[in-house]
C-alpha cells in the first residue's frame, strides 16, 4: 500500500483520554485506516481533565484489548494510567519502533481556551512532542453523543498532513472541530487559544454520615472575542487548529525581567 511520503510505512500511535471503548478513538484509529502501520495504547478508564499527570507511586499495566478498525484487528492495549503514562510506556516498551505520528482523541468535547491546560487528550500529545515526535489532538466540539464522522474525515486530512511534511520540534497542533455535518464545515482555520477562565462554583452536599463534600461546577467564561482565536473559529463553523508548545516561559516578559535587577 502505498503512504504519503512513498516512503516505508509510518507507525501511528492514538491515544485519548476518553478511554480506550470511547466512539471518539474508534473514529479516529479507523479514520487514519491504511494509512500506515496504526497501534492504539489508550487509558483502560475515562481520564478526561487529568491534565499532564504522571503515575510514579503505583504500577502501571497494561493488557492487550481486542481493537477492530475496518480493515482488521490492529495491536492495542489499555493501560491502568493516564494518557501521558500511555504515550511513555508505548513508546518506551509497547511499540516495535519509534512511531512517525502520535494522535489523540477524538475528544468528545471541546478543547479550546484555557481548557488546553486541563485537557488529557492535549497533554498525550503533548507527552509525544516532549519525546521529539510529531503529534495532533483532536476534539469533537459536542458533550456527548453526535456523529464522528466529519471529525475522523478532518482527522485524515490534517494527520496525512502532518505526515507528508512533519511539523517544527515541541509543536503540538490541537484541533477542534464544530458539531456540524463536512458538508457544513465553512473551512479550517489556523488560530491562536482565546484568553478564557472558569468561575468556579462548588456545590456543597452531605454524605451519608453528615459531613459535607463538595463537587466542582464552574461556568466557563470567553474573555476574547477575536475572530483569530480558536473559539470564534468554532463558533464560526471552521475547525480550528491551534499550533501549541510546551515550553511555558513568558518569553516576551524576559526582558523587563531583566530590569528588576533581582541580584543581590
Ligand atoms: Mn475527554
Amino acid at each position: 500500500m502505498s503512504t504519503p511520503s512513498g516512503g516505508p510505512r509510518p507507525l501511528i500511535l492514538v491515544s485519548n483520554d476518553d478511554g480506550i471503548s470511547a466512539h471518539g478513538i474508534l473514529a479516529l484509529a479507523s479514520a487514519l485506516d491504511g494509512l500506515g502501520d496504526i497501534v492504539v495504547v489508550a487509558p483502560q478508564t475515562e481520564q478526561s481533565a487529568v491534565g499532564h499527570s504522571i503515575t510514579i507511586r503505583d504500577p502501571v499495566r497494561a493488557v492487550a484489548y481486542p481493537f477492530r478498525i475496518p480493515s482488521g484487528s490492529i495491536l492495542s492495549w489499555a493501560v491502568e494510567g493516564t494518557p501521558a503514562d500511555c504515550v511513555k510506556l508505548a513508546i518506551d516498551k509497547l511499540l516495535p519502533r519509534i512511531p512517525d505520528l502520535v494522535v489523540s482523541g477524538i475528544n468528545q468535547g471541546p478543547n479550546a481556551a484555557v481548557n488546553i491546560i486541563y485537557s488529557g487528550t492535549v497533554s498525550a500529545a503533548t507527552e509525544a512532542t516532549i519525546l521529539g515526535i510529531p503529534a495532533i489532538a483532536f476534539s469533537y466540539c459536542r458533550w456527548n453523543g453526535g456523529d464522528f464522522e466529519a471529525s475522523g474525515r478532518i482527522a485524515r486530512i490534517v494527520s496525512v498532513r502532518v505526515l507528508e511534511q512533519g511539523l517544527k520540534a515541541d509543536i503540538l497542533l490541537n484541533v477542534n472541530i464544530p458539531d456540524l455535518p463536512y458538508s457544513e464545515l465553512k473551512g479550517i482555520r489556523v488560530t491562536r487559544q482565546a484568553r478564557s477562565k472558569w468561575e468556579e462554583s462548588f456545590t456543597e452536599r452531605k454524605d451519608p454520615f453528615g459531613r459535607s463534600y463538595y463537587w466542582l461546577s464552574g461556568t466557563f467564561v470567553n474573555l476574547d472575542t477575536g475572530d483569530d482565536t480558536d473559539l470564534g473559529a468554532i463558533e464560526e463553523g471552521y475547525v480550528s487548529v491551534t499550533p501549541v508548545h510546551h515550553d511555558l516561559t513568558a518569553h516576551g516578559f524576559l526582558d523587563e525581567m531583566q530590569s528588576w535587577d533581582l541580584e543581590h
